[in-house]
């Protein structure tokens, strides 16, 4: 930046323009306008979101645009500047949401490993559901406890836990803490308190 004597800045102040008193000070307006007509979210579609992260609840934008071919492309995610929660900042986690839906290393069906297996297989949702619904089963009626120790009647299941996600909906959680409490479950959690 170039050097600014006291005279200089006078000069600039007296100028009241800002413009030349700008290029003067180093900052080259006319360039730092095209820089913002080229920011690669102009014009972009603003959706609104919450990080699925944890249970702070930090706000998000996410900028899409629709590409010529018709088909909508995911720009940029960042924190939200009007969200009271967290008035536009993200923590490193945060920070990475697009790489949910962008990474190449996303996971995008549901993958299955036998046990005994070293490796991983992709299976439907359907064949998915179906195994968690058996395993479901066979651990409740291996752990379901009737009564306890001093007779009374609990109907608890011990061998299974539940851990709820910080992106659960308040009717999310009231249907998933219903389901798990039908089944006996007594152990649940929520991503909150971890
Ligand atoms: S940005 Fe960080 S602090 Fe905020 S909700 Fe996501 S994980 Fe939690």
């Amino acid at each position: 930046m170039p050097q600014v004597t006291r005279r200089d800045f006078l000069k600039i102040s007296a100028a009241g323009t800002g413009a030349a008193g700008l290029t003067v000070l180093g900052f080259d307006v006319a360039h730092a306008a095209q820089i913002r007509q080229s920011f690669r979210i102009a014009g972009a579609r603003e959706a609104h979101s919450v990080c699925p992260y944890c249970a702070v609840g930090c706000a998000l934008v996410a900028y899409t645009k629709e590409k010529t071919d018709g088909t909508v492309e995911l720009l940029q995610i960042e924190g939200n500047p009007d969200s009271p929660v967290n008035e536009g900042r993200l923590c490193p986690k945060g920070a990475t949401a697009m790489q949910l839906a962008t990474s190449a290393r996303r996971v995008e069906s549901p993958l299955y490993r036998a046990s005994g297996s070293d490796r991983w297989q992709k299976i439907s949702w359907d064949d998915m559901m179906d195994k968690l619904a058996q395993r479901v089963k066979a651990a409740r009626d291996a752990t379901f406890v009737a009564k306890d120790a001093s007779d009374n009647t609990v109907n608890r299941t011990e061998g299974i836990a539940f851990a709820g996600g910080a992106a659960f909906s308040s009717e999310e959680g009231y249907f998933a803490t219903k389901l798990m409490r039908g089944l006996g479950l007594v152990h649940l959690e929520q991503q909150a308190r971890v």
